[in-house]
């Protein structure tokens, strides 16, 4: 029986990357079959919603989706396709591994980083709950819950023990917003009491943004609100390289759609510049899901192969390839 899942290219990059990606995984030979569903402004605006019916149905039907990304509107227009997204199918956690790849040229290439990044992906200031109470006076509702909070905070350990990483740092400010922040480190403390076997500590979110450029190397595992994990993950994927390394996933109860940290890059869209990399390895946790290791380890390897050479690499690490030769070398890796 193959796999499905569904593949959502997105705008910008995200058709650019997203085709290499699929050219990544089909040569690792993994029976996995993609049910392509289009998103983009156009579409939203003529069906008038942020997430069409195809698109929740393909979802609800693969459970699994791969998505390039979607262009928002600044301060006005449809609400960002990726709130509403996540909020919709409750994926609740949003994992980061932000990891030097070898060979890399970055300004930390000689510092061993290798951290992820557990944010909390359905509520705080991402509720879009805003409010012009009277003209040029807008107030914006943070929302915080004990459920959404413990349940980021035990994902994030169980994570932790099941991948035998060492130390959880739950980042918060909750010295100035004491209820609201107060709340999920309070969680995070009563969840930390339950794996005793992993070192916990706690930083205030402008000190922890210092200590993640001057120690990196420190760094294990980061639990946030969403708002300070969104801004802490593109910190972050700057240690390593920039946004085109960096992978994710949004995990909920049943479904899981796996896109990279980055956004639509309209500066280079349409170019053949873009660094598919952050995706392919984004499908990479795809395929570890579905049950598919040997796939996810031939994908990962071959992408590694090809950094550790140094040739073909896009120009956002330094290199001067167009999409599709770095695809071309690592489609070559994993045919070995
Ligand atoms: P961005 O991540 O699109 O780009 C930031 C910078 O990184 C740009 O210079 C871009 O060229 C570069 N970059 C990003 N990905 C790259 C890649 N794969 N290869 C090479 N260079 C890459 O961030 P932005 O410019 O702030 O946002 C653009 C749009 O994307 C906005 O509409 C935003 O709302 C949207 N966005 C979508 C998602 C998503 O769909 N998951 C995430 C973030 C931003």
């Amino acid at each position: 029986m193959p796999h499905y899942a569904t593949l959502i290219p997105g705008d910008g990059i995200g058709p650019e990357v997203a085709q290499a990606t699929v050219r990544a995984v089909e040569a690792t030979g993994v029976d996995l079959v993609w049910r392509r569903a289009e998103l983009n402004e156009a579409i939203i605006l003529e069906a008038g919603k942020t997430l069409p019916q195809y698109l929740l149905d393909s979802l609800r039907e693969t459970r699994v989706g791969l998505k390039g990304p979607v262009t928002t509107p600044v301060a006005e227009g449809f609400q960002s396709v990726n709130v509403a997204l996540r909020k919709t199918l409750d994926l609740f956690a949003n994992v980061r591994p932000v990891k030097t790849l070898p060979g890399i040229k970055s300004r930390f290439s000689d510092v061993a980083i290798d951290m992820v990044i557990f944010r909390e992906n359905t509520e705080d200031l991402y509720s879009g709950l805003e409010h012009e109470i009277v003209k040029d006076v807008v107030t914006s509702l943070k929302v915080i819950t004990r459920t959404a909070s413990e349940r980021i905070a035990r994902y994030a350990f169980t994570y932790a023990q099941k991948n035998s990483r060492q130390r959880v740092a739950a980042i918060h400010k909750a010295n100035i917003m004491k209820l609201s922040d107060g709340l999920f480190i309070r969680c995070c403390r009563e969840v930390a009491q339950q794996f005793p076997q992993i070192q916990y500590k706690e930083l205030i979110v402008d000190n922890a943004s210092m200590q993640l450029v001057m120690r990196p190397e420190t760094f294990d595992i980061l639990l946030l609100p969403n708002l300070y994990g969104d801004i802490v993950s593109d910190l972050a994927a700057g240690l390593v390289g920039g946004l085109g390394t960096v992978p994710g996933a949004n995990m909920g109860e049943t479904h899981a759609v796996f896109e990279a940290v980055h956004g639509s890059a309209p500066d280079i869209a349409g170019q053949g510049k873009a660094n598919p990399t952050a995706l392919m390895l984004s499908a990479a946790m795809l395929l570890v899901h579905l049950g598919e290791k040997a796939a996810a380890d031939k994908l990962q390897t071959a992408i590694e192969a090809v950094y550790r050479t140094g040739k073909c690499l896009t120009s956002d690490v330094g290199g001067t390839a167009s999409t599709e030769e770095f695809t071309d070398a690592v489609v070559k890796a994993i045919k070995g």
